[in-house]
């Protein structure tokens, strides 16, 4: 493969990019100042190696000498650390971050319970927040997943498991439009969602 369709190629395996946006995007950088390439390729090789997950929330964090991480979120004492906001992804945060209305912090599952794509329980950061609620003293969790099947099954999921536990669980209420997503929610609408989140019944 010459440089330049390895280029492309490589650009076009980045979500919601098609062959033609990696072609523009490999032109584009083809007619920059070498410069540009050589810290687009040093960001990428940095993100890779410094970023890790963090040891609480498991969103990206930057990695201290051991290796180890802890987010500028969980470390932030004038967060709440008692109450959890249950995401789906860490691109989920920032959306919510930008709302500026929330001050807890977070649990990043890195993905939702799709039993027909063969993810259970175990694919997901689900266990962890359980050691976690053993280990915090835990006022609420809030529940932040996308409006769909998955989002719903994985919400009804770990409320049955959390409910015994005897913490308030609430739900964003949805502004957010069925099949919409967390992440592309525009910041009025996702702080209207948070603020009007709904505490959530047990199972029946
Ligand atoms: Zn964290």
């Amino acid at each position: 493969m010459n440089p330049l369709s390895k280029l492309v190629f490589e650009l076009s395996k980045l979500p919601g990019i098609g062959e033609k946006t990696a072609t523009r995007l490999a032109y584009f950088i083809l007619n920059q100042d070498a410069s540009y390439s050589d810290s687009l390729s040093q960001a990428l090789r940095d993100a890779k190696a410094k970023l890790k997950l963090c040891a609480q929330c498991f969103n990206f964090a930057e990695a201290n000498n051991e290796g180890s991480a802890l987010c500028e979120i969980c470390s932030d004492i004038n967060r709440d650390q008692n109450q959890i906001c249950v995401v789906e992804r860490p691109s989920d945060v920032t959306p919510i971050e930008r709302t500026g209305t929330y001050k807890g912090v977070y649990h990043v599952l890195h993905g939702l319970l799709s039993p027909l794509d063969g993810i259970g329980p175990e694919d997901i950061k689900l266990k962890e927040i359980l050691v976690r609620l053993k280990t915090v003293d835990t006022r609420e969790v809030i529940f932040a997943l996308n409006p769909s099947v998955e989002g719903e099954a994985t919400t009804l999921y770990l409320s049955r498991l959390l409910k015994p536990i005897g913490i308030k669980l609430s739900q964003v209420a949805y502004g957010i439009p069925f099949g919409g997503t967390i992440e592309f929610t525009d910041r009025q609408t996702l702080g209207k969602a948070l603020e009007n989140r709904v505490e959530m019944q047990g199972p029946k």
